[in-house]
């Protein structure tokens, strides 16, 4: 087997030959614990223990019965949008939220027609 043609590393503006096959040169090679860009990592273990600890104490009742006027302590680290429509992991789209809202939140996002039934709930 003959050596793979050489290529020009894919970097913007590089243009070094890369002779191993792969598309980008030495200097260029991605890191191999580089994910993918668009998969936003959910957070775990430790890291999230701690994160939720600063958000309740930040913003310790449920914000959606704060809503509606009832005082009750969150128990869950909510993101607004969810990971899986896009949402992110900062702090503008995190909220506290106790279980039962919640649990309606998370079984409005797996249903289809997701904001219409979150809608629906926030409205009473
Ligand atoms: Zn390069
Ligand atoms: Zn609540």
């Amino acid at each position: 087997m003959p050596a793979a043609a050489p290529r020009p590393c894919s970097h913007p503006g590089c243009g070094v030959l890369v002779r191993d096959g792969s598309a980008r040169c030495e200097k260029h090679k991605r890191p191999a614990w580089v994910k993918k860009p668009t998969a936003v990592k959910r957070v775990t273990g430790r890291k999230l223990q701690r994160l939720r600890a600063e958000l309740f104490e930040r913003e310790p009742l449920c914000r959606e019965c704060g809503r509606l006027g009832l005082v009750r302590l969150a128990t869950q680290r909510d993101h607004i949008i969810p990971l899986e429509e896009g949402g992110t992991d900062a702090d503008g789209n995190i909220q506290p939220l106790c279980d039962a809202c919640h649990d309606i939140k998370s079984k409005a996002e797996r249903a289809r027609g997701v904001r219409r039934a979150w809608d629906v709930y926030r409205k009473g």
